[in-house]
């Protein structure tokens, strides 16, 4: 999926869950971490499959984000203030947008899911094809049907 389509589809996922402006913005930041912590592929061809061998392998690992997730948690549980617990929902929710895009990524080829090396998925669509953008235009439709209840609500808020 394109960094572009994992931003909006992160973004209205966590919106649709929280309703909460600045989760949402701190997932839509998470959402391209994985593939941030990467780097760009290399130009040269040589380090272009090292790169390539070792892409989507940890940093698409999603029990490493899940661990970050629980120690914020339990983080907060120790030290209950404020400011601090603030800055540790913000981070969780960056963390969630990883996992997100891990989910998302799954759907378009293959991502780790019990060890960094053995990749499980669907690939339903082909990055950037048409079916990518309908997809995520599917995502966000399910996302206003949940957030506004009923067809006649969704009528009434588009004016239909
Ligand atoms: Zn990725």
């Amino acid at each position: 999926m394109k960094w572009i389509n994992h931003q909006i589809v992160t973004g209205f996922i966590v919106c649709t869950a929280t309703n909460d402006a600045l989760f949402t913005a701190s997932s839509i930041v998470g959402a391209v971490i994985p593939d941030r912590v990467e780097g760009s592929p290399p130009q040269d061809s040589s380090a272009y499959w090292k790169w390539r061998k070792k892409h989507r392998t940890w940093s698409h690992y999603p029990l490493i984000y899940l661990a970050l997730i629980a120690a914020a948690q339990v983080a907060q549980e120790y030290y209950p203030e404020p400011t601090l617990a603030f800055a540790l929902n913000l981070i969780t929710y960056a963390l969630v947008g990883a996992l997100l895009h891990i989910a998302e990524d799954g759907i378009c080829g293959k991502v780790p899911l019990f060890t960094p090396h053995k990749k499980y998925g669907v690939k339903l669509f082909k990055v950037g094809s048409w079916r990518e953008y309908f997809f995520a235009a599917l995502i966000i439709l399910i996302c206003l049907f949940v957030r506004f209840g009923d067809i006649e609500q969704l009528r009434s808020y588009f004016n239909l």
